[in-house]
């Protein structure tokens, strides 16, 4: 990893910039970050447009390989910075987004033209240091304006997908969705079924991951999009179990940012049910269908039963992973019940939430009794015993397996 201590990802991918430009072609930072430059966020990743064709990108750098899913990208590597660059290309209709019907080399203007949002469609040329916008980016970036490039209709016609990344970019930048653009993407509402799930699934994880979440939810229900993201309409009012999820989480609370908005969505669907509804809705992977699933369990039984629990179920509860998570989203509908719950569980922590299990299935072999299919009912029942503080020690324990074994 030699040299990353000293040139950071933007020179690096400057200096590639540069090395093409030396050999006669135009490269330039391209897309996203150069909207990310200009807002004074630091960019993910650097993409340089050119007019090299993927053979003459090779010629300059003779180690650069192309990237499997995208025809026409070259990964490049410089002071072990991974860089793509990109020929110039003019796109076709997208049948699904990933595979253009047809790329060919093109302009720069050709290049600006295919792409999203004006944001979007932004080159900066890092020698001269000099921005080239042809569409009005820096105005609506200015304006803090999401609107396509060139006519909505087509644009959003010839891959649906944007109508979720305009929804991505607004929320994510506190921006409005152009007047026209909105109003083309109302009126396509049943088109998103086109698209596959599993990047409608992405869009909605990038943008519930965000620390506007509330805002993108929003957005989808009043451009009418929930309805063919989630299948079915419901009347949301407010966004709050979205909007109370702390601002940064991580890939691994999707799960729980899920189950939030389906709070706010006041979905009727049982958790397991609703979660594998999602799950195909959203390619969900089975890790996130089973956290979503997990928290909505968690707070259906903190309304209905926690309160008469005996103190086993609820240490037992209080144990499960995405208990805290849960909780805080009680504490959105039902502030009392949290604090009631949180300090239960200071209590019961005292005397151990998930203490090792004083005996287990080998203790019970090794004591005489015979395998089968009524040890673990007597395992768990012990425990049981053991978390209500009944039995403390392993003889007491022992003891108690050998009167259930003779009651039952
Ligand atoms: P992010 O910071 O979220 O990655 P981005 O703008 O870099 O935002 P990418 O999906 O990485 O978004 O795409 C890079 C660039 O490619 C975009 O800025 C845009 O110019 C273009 N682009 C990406 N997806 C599309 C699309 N579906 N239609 C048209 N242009 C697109
Ligand atoms: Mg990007």
């Amino acid at each position: 990893m030699s040299g990353r201590t000293e040139v950071n990802l933007e020179q690096a991918a400057t200096e590639v910039a540069a090395s093409l430009q030396s050999a006669g072609h135009e490269a330039f930072f391209a897309g996203g970050c150069v909207r990310d430059r200009l807002l004074g966020i630091e960019p993910d990743d650097f993409d340089i447009a050119t007019s090299a064709s993927p053979e003459e990108v090779q010629a300059v750098f003779p180690r650069a390989h192309g990237v499997g899913e995208f025809f026409g990208v070259m990964l490049v590597h410089r002071r072990s910075w991974p860089i793509q660059v990109a020929t110039f290309r003019t796109e076709g209709p997208y049948s699904d987004h990933r595979r253009p019907d047809h790329v060919s080399t093109a302009t720069l203007e050709e290049d600006a033209a295919r792409r999203d949002f004006t944001i979007n469609g932004m080159y900066w040329d890092p020698v001269s240091s000099r921005l080239i916008d042809l569409h009005g980016g820096e105005r609506d970036l200015e304006a803090g304006v999401i609107r396509a490039i060139g006519s909505p209709e087509d644009r959003l016609r010839e891959d649906h997908l944007r109508m979720l990344r305009a929804v991505r970019f607004a929320s994510r930048l506190g921006f409005s969705i152009e007047a026209e653009t909105a109003s083309v993407i109302k009126g396509h509402i049943s088109r998103l079924e086109g698209i596959s799930r599993e990047r409608i699934g992405e869009e909605v994880r990038r943008m519930l991951l965000d620390r506007n979440r509330s805002s993108a939810g929003g957005l989808l229900e009043s451009l009418g999009l929930t309805a063919s993201v989630l299948g079915g309409v419901r009347e949301v009012e407010s966004f709050d179990f979205l909007s109370s999820l702390p601002d940064v989480l991580s890939r691994d609370d999707f799960g729980t940012v899920l189950a939030a908005w389906s709070l706010d969505r006041a979905e009727e669907a049982g958790p397991h049910e609703l979660s594998d509804r999602w799950r195909d809705k959203l390619m969900l992977s089975n890790t996130d269908r089973d956290s979503m699933s997990e928290v909505l369990e968690i707070v259906e039984r903190l309304h209905s039963d926690w309160s008469v629990a005996s103190v086993a179920r609820q240490k037992r509860l209080a144990a499960r992973r995405r208990f805290e998570a849960a909780v805080r989203l009680v504490s959105v509908s039902e502030p009392g019940l949290a604090s009631e719950v949180l300090s239960t569980v200071d209590q019961l922590a005292l005397t151990g939430l998930a203490p090792d299990p004083l005996l287990g299935g080998r203790d019970l072999i090794d004591a005489g009794f015979q395998a089968g299919p009524r040890f673990t009912e007597i395992i768990e029942a012990v425990y049981d015993a053991q978390l209500e503080g009944q039995v403390r020690t392993f003889e007491q324990a022992l003891q108690l397996a050998g009167d259930l074994w003779g009651a039952s």
